[in-house]
């Protein structure tokens, strides 16, 4: 008799009666030949600890068991997905452990290091995890908490690893973004100073059902060996330096060298930044230098 692992999504979805939410931006990929070659572009994932933010009816989560993911941590808000990933778990060689939850409550660290920990409904943390705590995460991201939950991975500690992630084209754009271009911004200079990162492959809309209204990419983030340690900081300079980013930096920045009894052009010569310079000029290590002057001066 074939395994429910065997069947087409579709079939599956149908078996269940289970239909998409616009709410929780339920796009599915039915095509297995997709959801392989996503998980192909993660790397060797065999024996390798797996994270993944909304499995819904499990076309990627199967291809994360057939590359080996172990152990395969799947995070998926709706209920009314778990009793179909549940019929995975038999076939997994008990790699495969469900969360019902909300990856944006969810504290991955605890969920890999230690039992009973990680939000609602969690299971104890397997075996697997506790051994080895750094995490890949690939995901099918879910476009409405796609970029907090990608700020918050980026801000995580060394449990995290690689991240494989299906965005919108445009938020893709966005991270791998060069200085000087229009997509350039903050969510490149955080995701930049925390990761090597490289758009993937693009991914038409017509691969999902429903289809959504816009093309999505699959970008991946490794983690920099050199990874600049203080996001706040950074955050804090590139909400001001972005917020008014077609004025001049010793404009733009004025606010926040106030804060510390400096003028900006003062500020920004600490950091070896030209005053007349806009933020969108500014590579990643610019936007660190001057993290780490405020830091500096907080102390
Ligand atoms: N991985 C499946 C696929 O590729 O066919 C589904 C991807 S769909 C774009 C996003 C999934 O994330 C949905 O299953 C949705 O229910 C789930 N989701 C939405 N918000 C979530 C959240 N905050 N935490 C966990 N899962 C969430």
């Amino acid at each position: 008799m074939p395994s429910p692992a065997d069947g087409s999504i579709r079939a599956a979805l149908e078996r269940h009666g289970l239909w998409a939410k616009k709410s929780l931006g339920q796009h599915f990929l039915l095509d297995l030949n997709l959801t392989a070659r996503i998980a192909r572009s993660a790397g060797d994932l065999a024996g390798q600890p797996v994270i993944e933010v909304g499995p819904g009816p499990g076309g990627l989560t199967r291809a994360l068991l057939d590359a080996g993911a172990d152990p395969l941590i799947a995070i998926e808000k709706d209920a009314r997905f778990l009793p179909l990933l549940q019929e995975l778990v038999p076939g997994s060689d008990n790699r495969l452990y469900l969360l019902n939850a909300d990856a944006l409550a969810v504290n991955e660290e605890e969920l890999l290091a230690s039992p009973g920990h990680g939000g609602g409904g969690a299971r104890s943390a397997p075996e697997g995890a506790r051994r080895a705590a750094r995490a890949h995460i690939v995901s099918n991201l879910p476009y409405n908490v796609a970029t907090p939950l990608l700020i918050k991975w980026l801000k995580a500690g060394a449990w995290r690893a690689s991240m494989t992630l299906m965005v919108q084209k445009e938020v893709a754009q966005r991270i791998v973004a060069n200085p000087r271009t229009g997509a350039y911004g903050r969510l490149a200079v955080i995701a930049q100073a925390r990761c090597a990162v490289r758009y993937g492959f693009t991914v038409p809309a017509r691969a999902f059902s429903p289809p959504p209204k816009v093309e999505s990419a699959i970008v991946h983030l490794t983690p920099r060996p050199d990874a600049y340690p203080h996001t706040d900081g950074l955050e804090r300079v590139t909400a001001a330096a972005f917020g008014q980013r077609r004025k001049m930096l010793r404009s733009s920045l004025a606010g926040l060298a106030r804060e510390y009894d400096l003028g900006a052009e003062d500020l920004l010569a600490r950091a070896a930044i030209t005053p007349t310079a806009r933020a969108e000029e500014i590579a990643p290590a610019g936007f660190i230098a001057l993290a780490e002057i405020v830091r500096g001066l907080s102390a």
